[in-house]
């Protein structure tokens, strides 16, 4: 496939998603959605909210805002999330839940591994550039699924019952990360999710040099973080989160 073709793909690709994901025809169109959005909130704002989020959540506190009817009447039209989250499939790690966040105010992709390809990241492209999203977070978790596969497909030990499946496309992503634990760590799958979400939000700004620019303007920011599964604590991985 040569570069035109992927340039191709993907345009048809963010053009079908800006169909699917603006109002139907006959109704009235997202305002945010026909032009390049201006955040509502600052990075720094953005993030402060999602990490307040998920203190209440962590210590049993959460109010569950934005879950109405009325909520859902006011966005009937439109959006404007403050914060994309690209986050693992992993049913216990659902953004919203885990954020304390409601309708509207979380842009939120998810796949297993929490993996970065020409899709999500055309995702991510969208909530930022046409959505106004300030903050992107890449979430990694504790014990991840896809992320132990990848240790132990480079152990030998894979499932051979995967062998005829996709699921090998995973590893591809995570393996980098996998590698990258230094010998002798005492929590090798750990060590793995922290380095492979911090992986996945360097391929966001390496991969899209809109957001990048938006990066060094300070208009946006890109973070990695960590979410765990016993005390639902996020907790940053990069300096950038901090
Ligand atoms: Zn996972």
């Amino acid at each position: 496939m040569t570069p035109a073709d992927l340039l191709t793909r993907r345009k048809l690709f963010v053009a079908t998603g800006a169909l699917l994901l603006t109002a139907p025809e006959g109704r009235s169109a997202e305002p945010h959605a026909a032009a390049h959005a201006e955040s509502a909130v600052t990075p720094q704002a953005a993030l402060a909210r999602l990490m307040e989020g998920n203190r209440r959540y962590a210590q049993g506190h959460a109010t569950h805002d934005h879950q109405d009817a009325g909520r859902r009447a006011a966005l009937a039209a439109g959006q404007q999330p403050f914060a994309t989250v690209l986050a693992c499939a992993d049913s216990r790690v659902a953004p919203e839940i885990v954020f304390d966040q409601g309708l509207g105010d979380l842009f939120v992709v998810r796949v297993a591994g929490n993996v970065v390809d020409d899709a999500v990241l055309a995702s991510i492209e969208y909530s930022v550039i046409h959505l106004g999203s300030s903050l992107v977070m890449v979430l990694g978790h504790e014990r991840c699924g896809a992320v132990k596969a990848t240790i132990d497909a480079l152990d030998g030990k894979g499932d051979p019952g995967d062998a005829d499946t996709k699921i090998a496309a995973l590893a591809g992503p995570i393996t980098p990360s996998v590698r990258a634990v230094p010998a002798g760590t005492a929590d090798r799958l750990d060590a793995a999710v922290s380095l492979n979400a911090a992986h996945a939000a360097a391929a966001v700004r390496a991969g899209s040099p809109p957001l990048a620019a938006r990066v060094a303007a300070g208009r946006l920011r890109i973070v990695a973080a960590r979410y765990d599964l016993d005390d639902g604590r996020v907790t940053p991985v990069t300096p950038e989160a901090a």
